[in-house]
């Protein structure tokens, strides 16, 4: 995703929405991260456009604040984070594609190879110069990686004698519920596994996983997540500063009878007399439609969405539209509530995990699904020093 500067856009009155992405949070989380893991040293997972907060800003600043190991999914990826950090380890953990070994040597990417296919291919690939990677062993995903029975075949083999310098890692299956008792049986079988490739360098823990009381202690962890905010213990306090806010304008202000629809559908009907904000975000913007408000929600008491207008929370009022949200802000003090205000979506409080749960989703869909519609503002650089504000192009 490219997020061309428009500078001729960038007049008062011309943004619809605004997404700050602050830069010395995310750096400021990753050391919080780095500080308090077992682990020996903590890489930034940045699939995904860096959970949609922008690879080409935010692995600069994860890089100023010491991240030295990067993790993307896919190889497009992987070439925009070497562009932006010539010397980082970067891991790509959708492993290796046939015939997809010599790209990622040449890009000089690492694979975290998930079969006996993609170790044979990465091996032969490598010729002989023994080049780094890692092994993806499945411990309860049945997702990516090698079976623990098969990983201690092909070791007995000698499979894994031609690989240079590997990281073994496996992935957590619900490490953000510490009671759920898979937990205990992953890190059991970790911690085999560290016993049977004495040597390699291991990676246990994703977000939530660094918070486990029972997690071993291995050289990197692997956070993503928790870095942009996210809350890595759902239930309890987050310990993470947010990074990402997003902000919508509204564009007009209405009156409504009791009985009165709004949007699409007639999906809601005002309770009452009702004062409605028509925001200029929707879910073309990533936005889900299925955060909308209506009739069937509040009788069953299902969550819905919500943003803040002068400090006040206000529910949505119907569906979503492609641009367009609804906003019931009778309760709002009619100074905020009024053509050009804004309307806070994420931030003051109203966390992305909420965000998540009142579309009946998750905190990550809504990160990786922010729009590249919404003008982005970066602040700080990282290192939490910094002064001033940059605009830009993002990633
Ligand atoms: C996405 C991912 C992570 C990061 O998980 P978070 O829950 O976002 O911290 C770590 N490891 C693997 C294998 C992943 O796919």
């Amino acid at each position: 995703m490219t997020f061309p500067e428009e500078p001729g856009t960038r007049a008062p009155g011309a943004d619809a929405a605004v997404l700050t992405i602050d830069l010395d949070a995310l750096g400021a989380n990753w050391r919080l991260l780095r500080d308090r893991s077992r682990d020996g040293a903590c890489a930034a997972v940045v699939k995904a456009n860096a959970y949609g907060t922008g690879i080409e800003r935010a692995v600069p600043a994860l890089a100023a604040a010491g991240c030295r190991t990067f993790f993307v999914a896919q190889v497009s990826e992987g070439r925009r984070v070497r562009r932006v950090d010539p010397a980082a380890e970067i891991y790509l953990l959708d492993g290796l594609l046939p015939g997809g070994a010599g790209e990622l040597v040449a890009a000089n990417l690492r694979p975290v190879l998930g079969s006996a296919d993609e170790v044979r291919e990465w091996v032969e690939a490598c010729g002989g110069t023994a080049l780094p990677a890692a092994l993806h062993v499945d411990t309860g995903m049945n997702r990516l990686g090698v079976p623990v029975e098969e990983a201690l075949a092909l070791r007995a083999e000698g499979a894994f004698a031609a690989l240079g310098d590997m990281l073994l890692m496996t992935h957590l299956v619900v490490a953000e519920d510490a009671g759920h008792p898979i937990n205990a049986r992953q890190a059991a079988a970790f911690r085999a596994l560290m016993r049977a490739f004495p040597g390699a360098r291991t990676s246990f823990s994703n977000s939530s996983g660094g918070f486990l009381p029972d997690a071993p202690a291995c050289d990197l962890a692997r956070p993503g997540y928790s870095l942009y905010g996210g809350n890595p213990t759902p239930g309890r306090e987050n310990p993470m500063r947010p990074v990402v806010r997003l902000e919508a304008t509204i564009l007009q202000v209405r009156d409504v009878p009791a009985g009165a629809g709004a949007g699409y559908g007639t999906h809601w009907s005002a309770p009452g007399p009702r004062r409605l904000a028509t925001l200029a975000l929707g879910y073309a913007d990533g936005y889900p439609r299925a955060a909308g408000g209506t009739d069937a929600k509040i009788r069953a008491g299902t969550p819905f969405g919500q943003a803040l207008v002068g400090g006040v929370r206000c529910a949505f009022a119907g569906v979503l539209s492609m641009d367009l949200t609804i906003l019931d802000v009778t309760e709002a003090p009619a100074d905020a509530a009024r053509r050009g205000g804004t309307a806070v979506m994420i931030g003051d409080g109203l966390e992305i995990d909420e965000v998540g749960m009142r579309a009946g989703t998750i905190g990550y869909e809504i990160l990786t699904g922010l729009g590249d519609r919404y003008r982005r503002v970066y602040v700080g650089d990282g290192t939490g020093t910094a002064t001033g504000t940059a605009t830009g192009t993002g990633g």
